[in-house]
């Protein structure tokens, strides 16, 4: 067994963390560059304690999923600011779209030139400014992980930029602030987080410190995420859906996705939909065509039993099978009100192109097995 495991400097869980981020961001520097979502007041208590510890912050907002030309500017203004240190809060774009304008700020050049797939996907020869980050969903787990998903609309796709020196140096997850989350928000973010744990867990680059994680994180999700959708302010699943998120954060990084991510990276790009909304239209199917291709082209293959073990943590019932683990799925997705792909505007007629694209992206190379474009045109049409 040979496997390698990377995270952040520091990790600081729990609630009232970010209490610490002051004294955190002073210890890199005066001059920070903060970077936001669309809604710059959810950045406030991350200025005020900037401001309490004497570090100058400059706000940069990140409006909508980050562009190829948006952290162009953010990495711009850094440089212009002379900026010591990157403090990220917010969703899954702003701390991707962070990470990216980091590792610009020191290294020069456009995101093209760091790119994959779309770009010329050059190394990053030097360090990132030191990057604080601070999610305020439980979804994506970006604050753990070394890749930034940027949007290309010259050619309509998403790709990231990936790199070791990529990872944050400091994660706070503060899961008070998540309370206010809308049930909307809550719901795709946090089926994005179960998608991150059920992919890892079945990818075909698995290693037993992020099985250990996806264990324990479906089994927080299967008993949170209804309720951190009905009741916000619930301590117990806000805190349950902040470590889902983190553990799916680690394990995407530390292992692979699958098809689900395949396909939504390139969805994604074509159309303007929720990233956690299209995942959860996609995961009940991509389970079901998974385990078939799996039991018909290798039997013998040890991740055909993880869908049973999935289905036992996602139900509870420990002689669960794996069809009632997919059911699971859907009827969540259902329950949540999450909107289907057909509502994003995805239609029959975009089925080959979308699946050409995904047959080929990067998050497609760690699904259990390599899916025929028969079976992703299935997975696509019973999705729609
Ligand atoms: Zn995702």
């Amino acid at each position: 067994m040979n496997f390698e495991f990377t995270a952040p400097q520091r990790v600081i869980f729990g609630p009232g963390a970010i209490q610490q981020v002051g004294a955190l961001a002073a210890g890199f520097g005066r001059r920070a560059l903060v970077v936001t979502g669309r809604d710059i007041e959810r950045a406030a208590p991350v200025l005020e304690q900037l401001r309490a510890q004497g570090v100058a912050a400059t706000v940069f907002s990140v409006a909508g999923e980050p562009t190829v030309a948006g952290v162009g500017q953010g990495a711009a203004q850094a440089v212009r600011i002379a900026a010591e240190l990157v403090v990220a809060c917010g969703g899954g774009s702003p701390l991707d779209a962070a990470k990216a304008i980091a590792a610009l700020a020191t290294n020069g050049g456009q995101p093209l030139d760091y790119m994959e797939v779309v770009g010329r996907g050059q190394p990053l020869a030097k360090p990132s400014l030191p990057l604080i980050a601070i999610p305020t969903t439980a979804g994506t787990g970006s604050e753990v992980t070394r890749n930034a998903v940027l949007t290309s609309p010259e050619h309509g796709v998403k790709a990231s930029m990936r790199s070791f020196s990529m990872v944050p140096r400091i994660a706070v997850v503060d899961p008070e602030l998540t309370y206010g989350l809308p049930p909307a928000v809550t719901a795709s973010t946090g089926l994005d987080a179960l998608t991150q744990l059920v992919e890892p867990y079945v990818c075909n680059r698995t290693n037993p410190l992020v099985d250990a994680l996806c264990r324990e994180g479906l089994g927080r999700v299967a008993r949170s995420l209804r309720r951190a959708w009905s009741h916000g302010r619930d301590a117990a699943a806000r805190e349950d859906m902040a470590l889902a998120s983190l553990f799916g954060g680690f394990a995407l990084a530390n292992a692979g996705l699958g098809a689900v991510h395949g396909f939504s990276g390139v969805i994604g790009g074509m159309f303007r939909a929720p990233h956690g909304a299209v995942c959860a239209a996609l995961l009940p199917h991509v389970m079901a065509v998974n385990r078939r291709a799996l039991q018909e082209r290798a039997p013998d293959s040890p991740l055909a039993a993880r869908y049973e073990e999935v289905a036992r943590l996602l139900t509870g019932n420990p002689a669960a099978s794996a069809e009632e683990g997919v059911a699971w799925v859907a009827r969540l997705a259902q329950d949540l009100k999450v909107p289907s792909l057909a509502a994003c505007g995805v239609k029959a007629e975009h089925v080959p192109l979308i699946v050409e694209r995904a047959a080929v992206a990067s998050g497609t190379k760690a699904n259990p097995i390599e899916l025929t474009r028969a079976e992703l045109a299935e997975i696509l049409r019973r999705a729609i």
